[in-house]
């Protein structure tokens, strides 16, 4: 049944935030179970609606798609509350700061089906690497040191000591999850956590697996090769699918994700894949023309500079740029010409140039 969560709230359509937390409060003070004339379902219904409308997100997907949009989209989905990054395996842990109401409760009741036995994919892990610009052209292997938690291999990730019989949890009674009593600025609220003691595996084993303690995970430090493709940009990442965090319960493993920075050149310009240089040359090259040697990636190339050449002219060394990332081929190696104007010249010089300007030049 779709569940108008305005209406709960009291506000109109178009409340705003302000409005929304406001109406919240009141609600949330009026209903709290511990309260005189509490009402436990209410102030849930109160707080899902709050969870859902005082986050734009999941508010947008709400007033497209009703409560069964923002459930699926905000909920179970990625915009959903992250426990992993608290602690243990499966553990739950909210961080004890209400100053924010709406991250409270966003977490409590948006999370809450993510207690128990629930597969969950594991965390990507970040890392960096630097490469020198030659290595964008012609492309690089770097070695990455990573910390990751695997699945154990001796336990093969349940925890138990191979060979150990698997009893149901007393703490939970199964369930893998259960109910706990926080302080928060509105008083005591009930929470539905992971059972701790069976790590929201509804089962415990006589004996643990030693290699792991019985987490069923285990840190792995391990340095590896990650293939650079030449074209990369400064601050691209790369993600290693499956090199992340492992996951619980049969879920895909999180991704490795490596951002490279480049040390620039102080040879060459980048320019989306092309590579632009400026090039000086004399005012008699220019008028008369000449071949120069332009120093390019793959080394030097001869360029002609034709007869007439203006300062400023750009031109254009094909196939000597950037390889492409995406597709093959390269892009070009620009060179800017500018003519110099010495600000000294020699006696006889000065003779020659005084007789270009009686021709007029
Ligand atoms: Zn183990
Ligand atoms: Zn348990």
């Amino acid at each position: 049944m779709a569940k108008d969560y305005y209406e709960i709230l009291g506000v109109s359509r178009d409340a705003s935030e302000a409005e929304i937390k406001k109406a919240y409060r009141k609600l949330a003070h009026k209903y709290h179970p511990d309260k005189d004339g509490g009402d436990e379902e209410k102030f849930k219904e109160v707080n899902e609606a709050y969870a859902v409308l005082s986050d734009a997100k999941k508010r947008a997907q709400y007033d497209q798609f009703g409560s069964a949009g923002a459930q699926a989209g905000g909920f179970g989905g990625a915009g959903g509350f992250d426990f992993s990054q608290f602690g243990g395996a499966g553990g739950v842990h909210f961080e004890t700061d209400f100053g924010d109401l709406s991250d409270l409760f966003g977490s409590m009741f948006g999370g809450q089906d993510m207690g128990g036995r629930r597969a969950r994919r594991g965390r990507d892990i970040q890392t960096e690497v630097t490469i020198d610009f030659g290595d964008v052209i012609k492309g690089t292997k770097k070695d990455v040191f990573i910390r990751r938690r695997a699945t154990c291999q001796t336990c093969g990730g349940t925890g138990g000591k191979p060979g150990a019989k698997e009893e149901t949890c007393t703490k939970c009674g199964g369930k893998g999850r259960i109910q706990r009593t926080v302080q928060s600025m509105l008083g005591p609220i009930m929470q539905t956590v992971t059972c701790d003691a069976c790590n929201g595996r509804g089962t415990v084993y006589s004996e643990k697996c030693e290699t792991c303690k019985g987490e069923g995970i285990v840190v792995e430090e391990k340095t590896t090769s990650v293939d650079i493709p030449a074209g990369i940009n400064d601050g691209q990442t790369i993600a290693l699918a499956g090199q992340g965090d492992a996951g619980t319960y049969g879920a895909p493993a999180g991704d490795l994700l490596v951002t490279v920075h480049v040390t620039p050149d102080p040879r060459w310009t980048r320019d989306d894949d092309n590579i632009v240089t400026t090039q000086t040359i004399t005012f008699s090259q220019a008028v008369l023309g000449d071949k120069i040697a332009v120093e390019t990636v793959d080394g030097s190339v001869k360029m002609k500079i034709p007869a007439g050449t203006q300062s400023g002219e750009v031109f254009r060394i094909r196939g000597k740029g950037v390889p492409h990332l995406r597709g093959f081929g390269r892009g070009d190696h620009l060179v800017k010409v500018v003519i110099n104007v010495p600000k000294k010249v020699t006696r006889a010089q000065k003779k020659l140039l005084e007789k270009l300007r009686e021709e007029g030049l």
